[in-house]
């Protein structure tokens, strides 16, 4: 099958879900992406791995009050250490970057695309244990560490890869952020500055002037600034 996927800006900025399929009520993933999703979800059982999505698309608005409800203050903005920052001796720019180590700008985030998908596997945590999405859950002595040890031997064979795989300067490392490349390529080539910035401009984020001004350099630092794909994922015939 070929994925030649119409992208437009509506599904690069999250304000669409043409291109969805919901799973259950909450999480929706992109229509192209089920089969090989599945079927890396049945692997993954056979060996008691039950793969599930925590987070999968994310629209605009979900993106939008995520981002200032951490610039207000109202939700707490860690650190690569899980360490809370006090918000109050930053500048509206630190503030900015603060938020991006873990949280995209709305119209930024790759779960707009519906082919990112945040997962952990409930099955193999203590009971009653609350995942934090922090990378120490997903490293060698942490609870998620079968679920990591078989996304590094399988994962790409579903055409699957880590875009946050090691911290570069701008995302944090990220073990629970798995990218479907054959639609992520395509998105992430499609990705247009200009739009963003307009669509900043029409909303209601905290921090509005700083951001726009800072655009160009956060789009470099944090956007463009993902890991490169192996070259051992497996591309859909
Ligand atoms: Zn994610």
């Amino acid at each position: 099958m070929q994925y030649s996927t119409q992208i437009n800006s509506g599904q690069l900025l999250g304000q669409t879900e043409e291109h969805l399929c919901y799973l259950s009520e909450r999480v929706a993933i992109h229509q192209h992406m089920k089969a090989d999703f599945t079927a890396m979800v049945d692997a993954a059982k056979t060996e008691n791995i039950e793969l599930t999505i925590a987070s999968g698309f994310r629209s605009f608005d979900r993106q939008l009050l995520l981002w200032n409800n951490k610039f207000s203050g109202k939700t707490p903005i860690k650190n690569s250490n899980g360490e809370i920052i006090e918000p109050k001796h930053l500048s509206p720019l630190e503030l900015v970057h603060s938020i991006l180590l873990y949280s995209a700008l709305p119209g930024a985030s790759r779960h707009h695309w519906g082919c990112d998908i945040d997962v952990y596997a409930p099955n193999i945590l203590p009971k009653n244990y609350q995942l934090q999405l922090e990378p120490w859950e997903y490293h060698e002595q942490g609870p998620l560490a079968l679920l990591s040890t078989w996304l590094k031997q399988h994962a790409h064979h579903f055409g699957f890869y880590f875009p946050y795989a090691i911290f570069q300067g701008g995302v944090a490392k990220e073990p629970w952020h798995l990218s479907y490349l054959p639609l992520a390529k395509q998105y992430q080539q499609a990705f247009d500055i200009d739009s963003l910035a307009q669509a900043l401009k029409n909303s209601d984020i905290l921090g509005k002037q700083v951001i726009i001004e800072n655009i160009a350099d956060i789009a470099k630092r944090y956007i463009n600034n993902v890991c490169v794909a192996p070259t051992n994922v497996i591309l859909p015939k």
